[in-house]
């Protein structure tokens, strides 16, 4: 007989956890496969560099919003921040299908040993039913989180030098475009 599932969730799509946890940590996979379906154009703006004063690799993160008083709703007066990639109107996340492996795992995590819940009152805890499949998938999900963290730290000047090229490429883009409409409006 196989094992009951210890971990039973089912979302129900609250966005809690993207107003709660901050601020969203990224890591090489989904660096790579954001670089690859497209995304990253959409999560750049977003992102931001944690480097220590000698550049020591430190962290990714998505930022958060801080939400102003005059800008909150009511549904959102308890919270202080929300992710930028939260649609606030619907409450999802517009990157979901290729939302960063913390948010794919989340609530589980993984601490090297064992699984772990990183918000025992997120409202999807004991909700639905599950599989065994769907089980393995999140646990799959935490167990990268895990792994990938060690590899992205190691990997952060390389990440790091991307970015900066990006970012010098889309400002020469921008300024030749800048130049571009100056000389047609002087014509
Ligand atoms: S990336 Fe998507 S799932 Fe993750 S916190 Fe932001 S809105 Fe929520």
């Amino acid at each position: 007989m196989s094992e009951a599932p210890k971990f039973i969730f089912e979302c129900q799509k609250t966005g809690r956890c993207c107003y709660l946890r901050d601020p969203i940590k990224i890591y090489d996979i989904d660096l790579a496969r954001w670089w690859t379906d497209g995304s990253f154009g959409t999560v750049f703006p977003h992102l931001k560099l944690h480097l220590t004063e000698a550049l020591v690799p430190n962290e990714i993160k998505i930022e958060k919003t801080i939400l102003q008083e005059n800008e909150k709703r009511p549904d959102e007066d308890k919270f202080d921040s929300v992710c930028p990639l939260l649609n606030r109107d619907t409450k999802e996340c517009t990157i979901y299908s290729t939302r960063p492996i913390t948010c794919k795992a989340f609530p589980l995590g993984y601490n090297g040993e064992n699984f772990i819940i990183r918000d025992l009152e997120c409202p999807g805890i004991d909700k639905g039913i599950m599989t065994t499949e769907r089980l393995k998938t999140v646990r799959t999900a935490a167990k990268r989180e895990y792994t990938s963290n060690n590899r992205t730290m190691t990997l952060l000047p390389a990440i790091h030098s991307l970015i900066m090229k990006e970012l010098t490429e889309l400002a020469m883009k921008e300024a030749e475009a800048q130049k571009r409409t100056d000389i047609s409006d002087s014509e």
